[in-house]
C-alpha cells in the first residue's frame, strides 16, 4: 500500500489500517456517518472501476494527501455487484457502536466480506444460473484430487474425486465456478486463465487441512462420520469441502446453518459431457463464448421461473444415463406437451412466481429485504391457482389421446406430486397480515407493518398517522365540558402543546388546568391528558420504528423456519417448470419423443440441428436420417467444406443430449441406445479461440477420447487431423478410426472428414461405414443438397468452394490447372492422389497400413464383407412400414439425382 514512510496518523486511520491489514486482499468499505469510504490504494481502485470521484484527506504529515473515495450508505447496493463483477472482495466496515454514547473513536469492525462466489443479491446474480464458488485439491503424493462446489445463494453443494489432475481441472472448467479456491501447491493450466473464474491462491496449510475439514463438515452437517455424506474414502475431496466452509465462515461470518447435504456428484448416473464438448456443441455459449442466439440453450430454454431455468441448466450439465428417470420425464413433459390451453393457463401462473428457493435463503441469512417478503407472499399465493390448474388439465384442446379416461385421472406423477402439495397458506396468510404493500426499502424506519398485526403497533401507528385528530378530540373534549369554545390547541417548541385561553373567558378555565404562560390578552394551560398524549406523540415515532424493527426479526425467524416446507415446494415448482418448458419448446418446434434402449443403436429419422433450423427457418433446413448400429459403428461422413457435415454430426450429438434430459426432440422419430459419455472434438483450424498450438490441443483431446470412450460412448470427431501437413494428418485419422473400431467392439463415432481417402476403410474394418453429404454438380457450379446419403464422396471440390466463396476467376482457374497437373502425375507414378475408390488404398504416397491387429480377419473367421453399393444401403434402411407412398416416390427421385 502506498502509505508514505512512517507518518503521523490520526487515530482513526489507525484505526483503519489496523482493520486493513486483516483484508489485504479485499477494498475496505469504511463506514463513517452516512458513507462507506475507500483509502489509499482502494480508494484509487475503486474510483476507476466506480468511475466515481477520486479525492483527498489531508494528513498530518503536511506534504502527503491521502487519497480517497466514497458511497453513500444507502446507495451501496448499486456499486457493490460492479465490483464483485471485476472480480473484487469487498470487506464491509460497519460502526458498531453507536456513534452518540462512543467514548472518542466509534467502534468498527468487518461485518461481512462480499466475494463473487458467495453473493446471494440478484443483482449480482443470473437468475437462470447456478453461481458457485468451488475448491479444487490435488495431492501429488497420492495422486488423486477433488473439487467441490458450493451455491451459496440457494445452499445446494457437492463434488467429486478423480485421480487424474487434468480431469479434474476440465471439471472446473465445466462448472465454471465464479470463484475457485486453489492451494498453493497446485498451479492452474494456462486455458484456465481465459475462463471467467476468480483464483483465490491460500496456503495448503491451514485452508485445506484434513483433520479441520473433517470437523468442520460434521459440525455444519450435524452428522458423526463422513461416510454419512459419501466422503469417507475421499481424503483430497473432504479437504475441498473443508476449505468451502472455512472460506464462508470467513467471509460471511456466521453459522452455516443454511446448507443442504452435501451430495457428491455419482458420475456413474450421468451421461458425462466434458467441458469442450459442451463448448463445441455450443450448449450453454457460442464457439465465440457469446451466449444468447446461437446456442442450444437460447432454442430450449422455455422455462418461466428462475428455478426451472437453473433446474434446466444443471440436467443439460449432468444428463441421466438410467432410462428410468428419462421415462419419466418424458411422460411429464407429454402431458403438458398434449394439453395446450392448460400450459397457457400454467405458464401465465408460473410467471407470477419469484425465485423462491433464493428468497428464503436470504432470509434464513437475515440478508433479505422488506420487498424480498413480499415478494415470497406474492409467490406463495400463486401456489393455490397454480395447484388449481394442474388439477384441472384442460382436455379439450391439444393432442387428442387415445384414452379419454386416462385424461381425467391425472397420472401418476402428477398424482403423486399433488398428494405432496403444500400451499403454505398459513405463512402467505401470516405475511399478508403482517406487511404492508409497499414496504420502505430500509429495515429500520418504519412502515413495514400492516394495521392490525400487533396491538401495541396499532397504537404507535395510530399516534403517528393520527396523532393531530386525538389532539383534535381532546381540544374538543375540554371545549365541550368547560364551554369555552374560544380554546384553541397551539404548539411552540418551548411548551411544546398547550391549550390557549382568551382572558374573556379565563374564569370558566377548569380546575384540572395549569398555567404554563401568561400573555397580554390570553392565558396557556397544559392538562395531565395534554401532556400525556404528547409525550406518547413525541415518543411514538420512535417507538414504533424500533417496535416494527423487533417485530420484523421475529417476522424473519419464524419465516425462516418455514425453509424447508419452501424450498421442498421450490423443488416441485421447478420441476413442474422444467416440464413445461421442454414441451413448450417441442411444441413449437415439433419435435418428437425419443424411444430410449439400452443396447448400441442409434436411429434417428428426419433429424435436425435445432439451433441452425431455429436461425435458417424450419422451411429452409433439410432434415437428415441417421443410423448407427452393429454393422455401422463408425460412419465416416465426407463431403466438400460447407456442405453440412458439422450441422449433422453436431445434431446428432445434441439430439442424443436432449433425449438424455427427457427431452422430446428435433427429429420425425428417434430411436436412442443411451451413452455414457458424449465426446465432441473439432479440428485445429476449427477451434480459433485458443491461443496455443492448437495441433497440440487437438490431438491431447483425442488421446484422451482414445483412453476414455468405452463400449457406450458416443464420439463426435469433426476434421481431425487438420492442423498439420496433409500426409501427418490423414496417417493420424486413419490410426485414430482403426483404434476406435478396435476398442470396446467399436466406439460409436461419427467422423467427418474431408480425406476422402479415409473412405477406403469401409470393408477393411468392421464398423466402419460411409457417408457423405450429397451434392450436385451443374454446370461447373456445385449446388449443396444437404442430404447425407450412403457412400464415400468422390472428390473434395476445394476448388468449387472457393468458387463460391468468391476467390476471384483466374485464381481458380490456374488452381484447377494445377489440381489437373498434380492427377495427371500422380496417374502417372501409379499413386491416387483425389479419387479414391472404396476399398482400395488410397494413401497417397504411402502404402496402406495393415489393419490393428484385433480386426485382421482371422483364418478362421469369414471375412468383412466388401461394401455394399450405397444404393444397396440405401434402399435396405427404407422403412417401407412407415412411409407413404409419395415419400417412396420422393426417394427414388432423389436416388436418381445422386446415382
Ligand atoms: P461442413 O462441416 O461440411 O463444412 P457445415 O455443417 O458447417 O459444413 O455447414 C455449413 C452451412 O450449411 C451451415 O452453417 C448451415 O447454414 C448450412 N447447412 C448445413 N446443414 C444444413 C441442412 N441440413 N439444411 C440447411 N442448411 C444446412
Amino acid at each position: 500500500m502506498n502509505t508514505p514512510e512512517q507518518p503521523k496518523l490520526t487515530p482513526m486511520f489507525e484505526q483503519y489500517l489496523q482493520i486493513k491489514e486483516d483484508y489485504k486482499d479485499c477494498l475496505l468499505f469504511y463506514r463513517m456517518g452516512d458513507f462507506y469510504e475507500l483509502f489509499f490504494e482502494d480508494a484509487e481502485i475503486a474510483a476507476r472501476d466506480l468511475q466515481i470521484t477520486l479525492t483527498s484527506r489531508s494528513s498530518p504529515n503536511a506534504d502527503y494527501r491521502i487519497p480517497m473515495c466514497g458511497v453513500p450508505y444507502h446507495a451501496a447496493e448499486t456499486y457493490l455487484p460492479q465490483l464483485l463483477e471485476k472480480g473484487h472482495k469487498v470487506a464491509i466496515c460497519e460502526q458498531i457502536e453507536d456513534p452518540r454514547e462512543a467514548k472518542g473513536l466509534v467502534k468498527r469492525a468487518v461485518k461481512r466480506v462480499l466475494t463473487p462466489g458467495t453473493v446471494v443479491e440478484d443483482a449480482n446474480l443470473t437468475a437462470k444460473g447456478h453461481n458457485f464458488l468451488a475448491a479444487l485439491f490435488w495431492d501429488e503424493a497420492t495422486g488423486s484430487g477433488g473439487l467441490a462446489w458450493v451455491d451459496y445463494s440457494t445452499g445446494e453443494w457437492s463434488g467429486l474425486a478423480l485421480n487424474k489432475l487434468s480431469e479434474l481441472w476440465q471439471w472446473t472448467q465445466k462448472m465454471g465456478p465464479r470463484e475457485l479456491l486453489l492451494p498453493d501447491t497446485v498451479t492452474p493450466p494456462p486455458s484456465f486463465a481465459l475462463t471467467d473464474t476468480h483464483v483465490n491462491r491460500m496456503p495448503a496449510r491451514p485452508a485445506f487441512d484434513h483433520a479441520a475439514a473433517r470437523d468442520r463438515i460434521l459440525n455444519a452437517q450435524k452428522v458423526s462420520d463422513l461416510s454419512v455424506l459419501g466422503l469417507e474414502s475421499h481424503k483430497e475431496l473432504t479437504r475441498a469441502c473443508g476449505a468451502l466452509l472455512a472460506y464462508i465462515s470467513q467471509t460471511q461470518k456466521q453459522e452455516l446453518t443454511h446448507l443442504g447435504q452435501f451430495k457428491p456428484l455419482n458420475l456413474g448416473k450421468h451421461l458425462i459431457l466434458d467441458e469442450i464438448t459442451e463448448r463445441n456443441l455450443e450448449i450453454f455459449r457460442r464457439l465465440d463464448g457469446k451466449k444468447g442466439l446461437g446456442t442450444l440453450w437460447h432454442v430450449l430454454d422455455r422455462t418461466q421461473t428462475p428455478m426451472g431455468g437453473r433446474l434446466l441448466e444443471e440436467r443439460l450439465r449432468h444428463p441421466w444415463r438410467d432410462i428410468g428417470p428419462i421415462t419419466e420425464t418424458q411422460d411429464a413433459v407429454q402431458h403438458f406437451y398434449e394439453r395446450d390451453a392448460m400450459r397457457a393457463a400454467f405458464r401465465d401462473k408460473l410467471r407470477e412466481m419469484s425465485d423462491m428457493e433464493r428468497l428464503i435463503t436470504r432470509i434464513q441469512l437475515n440478508r433479505a429485504t422488506p420487498k424480498d417478503f413480499i415478494a415470497l407472499r406474492n409467490s406463495l399465493a400463486t401456489l393455490p391457482d397454480i395447484r388449481a390448474t394442474l388439477e384441472q388439465p384442460d382436455h379439450t384442446v391439444g393432442y387428442p389421446t387415445a384414452d379419454e379416461a386416462q385424461l381425467l385421472n391425472a397420472p401418476e406423477f402428477l398424482q403423486k406430486l399433488l398428494k405432496n402439495w403444500d400451499d403454505l397458506d398459513d405463512y402467505r396468510s401470516l405475511l399478508t397480515r403482517a406487511l404492508t404493500d409497499n414496504p420502505p426499502h430500509l429495515l429500520t424506519e418504519g412502515g413495514l407493518f400492516k394495521p392490525g398485526f400487533n396491538e401495541e403497533l396499532d397504537e404507535l401507528i395510530e399516534l403517528t398517522e393520527h396523532g393531530e385528530s386525538r389532539l383534535e378530540e381532546l381540544l374538543g373534549e375540554e371545549q365541550r365540558s368547560s364551554g369555552i369554545q374560544k380554546m384553541k390547541l397551539k404548539y411552540n417548541r418551548v411548551f411544546g402543546y398547550f391549550f390557549d385561553v382568551p382572558n374573556s373567558a379565563k374564569d370558566a378555565v377548569p380546575e384540572h388546568f395549569i398555567r404554563r404562560q401568561t400573555l397580554a390578552n390570553a392565558e396557556r394551560y397544559t392538562t395531565p391528558r395534554l401532556k400525556e398524549l404528547e409525550e406518547k406523540l413525541l415518543a411514538a415515532s420512535d417507538k414504533r420504528k424500533s417496535l416494527e424493527y423487533k417485530l420484523f426479526l421475529a417476522l424473519r425467524e419464524t419465516v425462516a423456519e418455514a425453509r424447508p416446507r419452501i424450498l421442498f415446494m421450490a423443488d416441485i415448482i421447478a420441476c413442474l417448470d422444467y416440464w413445461q418448458g421442454l414441451a413448450e419448446t417441442a411444441r413449437k418446434w415439433n419435435w418428437t419423443r425419443p424411444e430410449l434402449h439400452t443396447g448400441r443403436e442409434i436411429i434417428i429419422t428426419e433429424g435436425r440441428h435445432p439451433v441452425v433450423e431455429a436461425v435458417q427457418g424450419t422451411a429452409n433446413f433439410i432434415p437428415n436420417d441417421l443410423r448407427m448400429d452393429d454393422r455401422r459403428q463408425i460412419l465416416l461422413i465426407t463431403g466438400p467444406n460447407m456442405a453440412g457435415k458439422s450441422t449433422v454430426l453436431r445434431q446428432s450429438a445434441i439430439i442424443c443430449i436432449l433425449a438424455q434430459i427427457g427431452s422430446f426432440v428435433p427429429a420425425r422419430e428417434a430411436r436412442i441406445g443411451v451413452a455414457d459419455r458424449i465426446f465432441s472434438r473439432v479440428g485445429a483450424s476449427d477451434n480459433l479461440a485458443q491461443g496455443q498450438s492448437t495441433f497440440m490441443v487437438e490431438m491431447t483431446e483425442t488421446a484422451r477420447i482414445l483412453r476414455q470412450a468405452g463400449k457406450r460412448s458416443l464420439v463426435i470427431l469433426d476434421e481431425i487431423g487438420r492442423g498439420t501437413s496433409t500426409f501427418d494428418g490423414l496417417s493420424l485419422a486413419w490410426a485414430v478410426v482403426e483404434e476406435l473400431a478396435r476398442r470396446a467392439d467399436g466406439i460409436r463415432t461419427l467422423f467427418a472428414t474431408h480425406y476422402h481417402e479415409l473412405t477406403a476403410l469401409e470393408g477393411r474394418i468392421p464398423g466402419v461405414h460411409n457417408m457423405n453429404i450429397a451434392i450436385r454438380e451443374w454446370n461447373g457450379e456445385i449446388v449443396f443438397l444437404r442430404r447425407l446419403v450412403p457412400g464415400p464422396s468422390d472428390r473434395s471440390y476445394g476448388i468449387e468452394v472457393a468458387k463460391l466463396a468468391g476467390v476471384p476467376g483466374p485464381v481458380v482457374r490456374r488452381a484447377k490447372e494445377i489440381l489437373a497437373d498434380l492427377e495427371r502425375k500422380a496417374k502417372a507414378s501409379g499413386r491416387h492422389t483425389v479419387s479414391a475408390p472404396p476399398a482400395q488404398p488410397a494413401l497417397p504416397g504411402l502404402p496402406l497400413p495393415e489393419p490393428a491387429s484385433s480386426v485382421t480377419t482371422k483364418k478362421d473367421e469369414p471375412p468383412v464383407p466388401a461394401p455394399d453399393h450405397p444404393l444397396l444401403t440405401a434402399l435396405r434402411d427404407v422403412d417401407t412400414n412407415n412411409m407413404t407412398p409419395l415419400d417412396a416416390l420422393k426417394r427414388i427421385t432423389e436416388w436418381k439425382m445422386l446415382w
